[in-house]
C-alpha cells in the first residue's frame, strides 16, 4: 500500500509549524533585558512622535483656568536688580499669596522650595507659614532624596501629611523608584500650619525624557502623595477624602477621581503644548510690583484660576525635556499633571499580556497573507498595508482613546514574518516544483525516464550533436520471451523483473547516459558523444550483465532472463528521431531473428 500524503496538507503543517516557531522567537526576543530595552528605547521614541504630531494638531485643549506664575528670564533679571540675589526673602511670597487672594482663586501650587535666602529671618519665615495656614487653597512642595543621614537627619513629618493608600494589585510597586530614606528640609512653621504639602520628586526614562509623573513617594514606610495629584483630588473631590485605593486593574481611585497607572506607580502623561504657549504664563516681577503698590499696564483676575507658580528662567531650572519639547519648565509638567486629572486624559498603556496578543495576531495575519497569496507583489502588498494600518491605529487610538498600544515591536513582527514565512512559502513551493517535474518525467515502476522524456531528450540530443558535430548513439533494449515469462511466473514477477533490468541499465551506463522505459517491456538509452564501436561495446555488456544476473521472486524463485539489443549512432545511422530510432529497430529485430540474447546488427 502507498502513503498518500496530501501535499497541501504537508503546506499546512509546515505553515502551522513556521508560525508557531516565529512566535517563539518573538516570546523569546521580547523576554530578553538587554532587546527588550533597545525596543523599549525605541517604543519610547514612537510614542515621543505620536504625541507631537497630536500637539501639532491641537488634539487636547488645555484647561484656561490653569496659569503659570513664572520666575522667568525678566523676572530673575528685576529679582537680582532689586533684591541683589536669589533666593528671595520668604516675605515676598506671603505678599503675593495675599494679593491673588483678593480674586479668590481654586489654588495657588507652589512648586517651589523656598530655599533660606541670606535676607531671611524668623519673622518672614513664620509670616509665609502664618499667611499659607490663613488659606485652605495654598500648595507647596516637598523633595524626598536618598542623601546620607550624615549630611542631615532624616525628618519626622506631621500624620496629617500622610496618605492613607491601600494597593489591591500587586504588580504595583512604589519601592522600585519612588522610596526615599531622606528628605530636604522645609520650615518647620509651614510643616506644622499646612496640611497642603505634597511630593515633586520626579523620574526619567532611559532617555533621560520625562513621560510619567508619580503618584505616591514612601518615606518611612508611609505614602506621600504628588503634589498635583493633592491639587486635583481636591478640586474634583471638594477636599472630602484622603482614602486612595489602587484598584486590581492599576487604576488610582480616590472619590471621583481615577487615573491609570504603571507598574512603577507612576501616570503616563499626555501633552498639551509646547512650552510656556499652552497655558498663560504671568511674569512674577509683575506681581511683586503690584504687591509693592506700583502700577502695572496688565490687569490680572485669579478669580477660580489654579495658579502655579515656579521658575522657568534659563538660569533657575533644571533642564527637563519632555517627549513635546527639549526644553520644558518642571512647573508646567505639574500643570499639565492637573489638567490631565480634570479632563480624566491620562495615557493608559496596553498591558503585557494584551501585546503578546496584538504581537500573536499580526504574525498570524501576516503568515496566513504569505501563504495564501498567489503573487508576491499581493503579499508584498498586503504586508505593507497592515503595517500602516497598525501604525495609523495606534495613531488614532492614542488620540481616541488615549491609549498607548505598541508600535515598535509589532511592526518589527511584521517585518520579520513577513520575511522568514515567504522565504519557506519559496522553499516549499522549490520542493513542490521538483516533485511535480520527476513526477512528469519518470516512470513509475522503474523509476527510468518516461517515453516522453525519452523523445524530448532524443530531440534535443539531435540538435546539440549538430551543433557540434559530434556522434551520440541510441541503444533499444527488448526483454525476451516476456509474455511467456508473465504466463509462468505472474504479471507481479514480471514487474520485478522490469525493475530488475532498469537497475541493471542504470548501473551498466555513465551518469550523462539517459536510460527511459521506452514502453511495456522495452527499454532505451540514449548515450552523448559515443560512437558506434563504444555503443555496441556497451550493449554487449548491458547484455551479459543482465543475462548473468539471477532474479530474485517474490516468492524467493530464482530465474534468468535475457534481452534483445539494438544500437544506431548519428550521424551515419540517420539524422532525425524517427531515422535513428527505425535503426536501432532494425537492429534489434536482427538480434530477435537470430537467437535473441544479443545486440543486433544493421544488414544493409
Ligand atoms: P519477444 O520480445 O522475445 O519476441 O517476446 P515477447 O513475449 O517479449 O514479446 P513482446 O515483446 O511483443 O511482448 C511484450 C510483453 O511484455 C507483453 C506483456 O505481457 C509484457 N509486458 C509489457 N509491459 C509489461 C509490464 O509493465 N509488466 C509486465 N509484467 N509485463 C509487461
Ligand atoms: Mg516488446
Ligand atoms: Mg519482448
Amino acid at each position: 500500500m502507498k502513503l498518500n500524503i496530501n501535499s497541501k496538507f504537508i503546506d499546512y503543517v509546515a505553515y502551522f509549524l513556521i508560525t508557531i516557531s516565529i512566535i517563539f522567537i518573538t516570546l523569546f526576543v521580547s523576554n530578553n533585558k538587554l532587546i527588550l530595552n533597545f525596543f523599549n528605547d525605541a517604543e519610547n521614541k514612537s510614542f515621543d512622535y505620536r504625541q507631537s504630531l497630536l500637539v501639532k494638531h491641537k488634539h487636547l485643549k488645555p484647561n484656561k483656568d490653569i496659569v503659570v506664575l513664572a520666575i522667568d528670564d525678566a523676572s530673575y533679571e528685576y529679582i537680582l536688580e532689586h533684591y541683589g540675589e536669589w533666593p528671595i526673602s520668604r516675605k515676598v511670597y506671603a505678599d503675593i499669596i495675599n494679593l491673588i487672594e483678593k480674586d479668590s482663586p481654586k489654588a495657588i501650587v507652589f512648586d517651589l522650595m523656598f530655599i533660606k535666602s541670606f535676607k531671611n529671618d524668623l519673622a518672614s519665615d513664620n509670616l509665609l507659614a502664618n499667611t499659607m495656614g490663613k488659606y485652605n487653597n495654598i500648595y507647596t512642595g516637598i523633595n524626598f532624596d536618598n542623601e546620607s543621614f550624615d549630611l542631615r537627619k532624616p525628618i519626622n513629618l506631621p500624620d496629617k501629611m500622610k496618605a492613607n493608600l491601600e494597593i489591591q494589585n500587586k504588580n504595583i510597586n512604589f519601592k522600585k523608584v519612588f522610596r526615599f530614606t531622606n528628605c530636604r528640609a522645609i520650615i518647620p512653621q509651614l510643616l506644622n500650619n499646612s496640611t497642603k504639602v505634597g511630593m515633586i520628586n520626579i523620574n526619567r526614562s532611559n532617555d533621560g525624557i520625562i513621560r510619567t509623573a508619580p503618584s505616591f513617594a514612601t518615606y518611612k514606610n508611609d505614602y506621600y502623595p504628588y503634589l498635583s495629584l493633592m491639587v486635583g483630588n481636591d478640586i474634583i473631590n471638594n477636599n472630602h477624602t484622603n482614602n486612595y485605593v489602587i484598584n486590581k486593574k492599576s487604576t488610582l481611585k480616590v472619590g471621583d477621581l481615577s487615573i491609570p497607572l504603571i507598574n512603577t506607580g507612576e501616570c503616563v502623561l499626555n501633552w498639551y503644548g509646547p512650552a510656556q504657549q499652552t497655558y498663560k504664563n504671568i511674569p512674577f516681577y509683575k506681581l511683586v510690583k503690584l504687591s509693592k503698590g506700583e502700577n502695572i499696564s496688565e490687569r490680572y483676575n485669579f478669580k477660580n484660576k489654579v495658579v502655579f507658580v515656579g521658575t522657568t528662567a534659563q538660569s533657575l531650572f533644571d533642564t527637563k525635556s519632555v517627549p513635546i519639547d527639549k526644553i520644558y519648565p518642571g512647573v508646567e509638567i505639574h500643570a499639565t499633571y492637573l489638567n490631565n486629572i480634570i479632563d480624566n486624559s491620562f495615557i493608559k498603556k496596553t498591558t503585557h499580556g494584551a501585546d503578546t496578543i496584538i504581537i500573536i495576531s499580526l504574525i498570524l495575519i501576516i503568515t496566513t497573507i504569505v501563504f495564501l497569496s498567489t503573487s508576491s507583489i499581493f503579499a508584498i502588498l498586503s504586508t505593507t498595508l497592515v503595517a500602516t494600518a497598525y501604525y495609523m491605529t495606534s495613531y488614532y487610538v492614542m488620540k481616541f482613546f488615549n491609549l498607548w498600544i505598541p508600535d515598535i515591536l509589532p511592526l518589527f513582527s511584521i517585518l520579520i514574518t513577513f520575511a522568514i514565512s515567504y522565504l519557506a512559502k519559496y522553499l516549499l513551493k522549490s520542493r513542490d516544483f521538483e516533485h511535480q517535474y520527476k513526477l512528469a518525467t519518470t516512470d513509475g515502476l522503474t523509476e527510468l525516464y518516461n517515453h516522453r522524456y525519452f523523445q524530448d531528450t532524443l530531440r534535443k540530443q539531435i540538435e546539440t550533436s549538430k551543433r557540434y558535430n559530434q556522434p551520440f548513439s541510441l541503444i533499444i533494449i527488448d526483454i525476451d520471451y516476456f509474455k511467456k515469462f508473465n504466463d509462468s511466473y505472474g504479471h507481479q514477477s514480471g514487474d520485478a523483473v522490469l525493475k530488475g533490468v532498469a537497475h541493471i541499465l542504470k548501473r551498466n551506463t555513465r551518469a550523462t547516459d539517459f536510460v527511459c522505459r521506452y514502453g511495456g517491456e522495452e527499454m532505451s538509452i540514449i548515450l552523448p558523444y559515443t560512437d558506434q564501436k563504444e555503443a555496441q561495446a556497451n550493449a554487449e555488456r548491458i547484455c551479459k550483465a543482465v543475462a548473468n544476473h539471477v532474479f530474485k521472486l517474490p516468492n524467493n524463485v530464482e530465474c534468468n532472463v535475457t534481452i534483445s539489443l539494438g544500437v544506431s549512432t548519428f550521424p551515419e545511422d540517420g539524422d532525425s528521431p524517427q531515422t535513428i530510432i527505425e535503426k536501432a529497430d532494425k537492429a534489434l529485430y536482427w538480434a530477435k531473428e537470430h537467437g535473441r540474447n544479443q545486440v543486433g546488427k544493421i544488414d544493409e
